[in-house]
């Protein structure tokens, strides 16, 4: 059995944006007892939280925006890589653009960009909107694609200029990063500073595929695609019996 387990959140141990249920919580308690769990999300670190059961608070480690904020189960931050206040302004600017571009009607305006520090989310139709609309929105990433080729230039001179880096996340977001800070280098530097080997680790996601937003573990530990979160706790059920 691995030593270190870690999790994408949405699809995997939640449905997306969800919170956790209490039969599912129950398992990945008695997963604690046994092995490191680490959580590792576009989320910002309070919503990781919020959709965690409270009982587990204290028991697992924090790699949220992709990783860009490490925090040990003690509440200890190891790092917070912050954009720059020039980053930033670069980043509105395209999204701006981006959503004259689009013009979707949207529910509520102020439900599209959330700037979380160490990224920018933005959502196509609002981070809030009903998870069933959101999950019909853009399943085979059709839109979204769309978007960055469209918008190919603006992307190209963000990379140069600003060293920003544009990924599909979710069920109708962009996640806007630091270039190369993704899941996988956060997962690369995280089991360094632990002193962790990466054979003792295992990375569980829904999004393992190419162009999904847990891609980027490929290749630095072992990895276990799973279809659903259902999926995730029928496969720890059967190690933890
Ligand atoms: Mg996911």
């Amino acid at each position: 059995m691995p030593r270190h387990f870690f999790f994408d959140l949405d699809n995997t141990l939640t449905r997306s944006k969800s919170h956790i249920t209490s039969a599912h919580a129950e398992i990945l308690m008695r997963l604690t007892e046994r092995a490191d769990v680490v959580v590792v999300s576009g989320h910002p670190q309070k919503d990781i939280r919020e959709h965690l059961e409270k009982a587990l608070d204290g028991r697992y480690y924090i790699l949220a925006q992709n990783g860009n904020y490490a925090q040990m189960p003690d509440g200890k931050i190891v790092w917070e890589r912050r954009l720059s206040p020039q980053q930033v302004a670069a980043i509105h600017e395209f999204t701006t653009k981006a959503r004259k571009h689009l013009a979707y009607k949207v529910r509520d305006e102020n439900d599209i960009i959330e700037d979380r520090g160490c990224q920018v989310a933005f959502s196509f139709i609002g981070h809030h909107e009903n998870q069933d609309i959101k999950d019909a929105f853009d399943p085979d990433h059709a839109k979204r694609k769309k978007l960055l080729e469209d918008l190919r230039e603006d992307i190209e001179l963000l990379r140069k200029k600003h060293n920003i880096q544009i990924l599909i996340a979710g069920t109708t977001n962009l996640d806007i990063i630091e270039a190369g800070k993704t899941k996988g280098y956060n997962i690369t530097e995280f089991i360094k500073t632990l002193g962790w080997r990466k054979e003792d680790c295992i990375y569980i996601g829904d999004a393992l595929f190419p162009g999904g937003n847990d891609e980027t573990v490929i290749g630095i530990i072992p990895t276990r695609p799973v279809k659903d979160y259902k999926e995730t706790y029928e496969y720890l059920q059967s190690i933890l019996k």
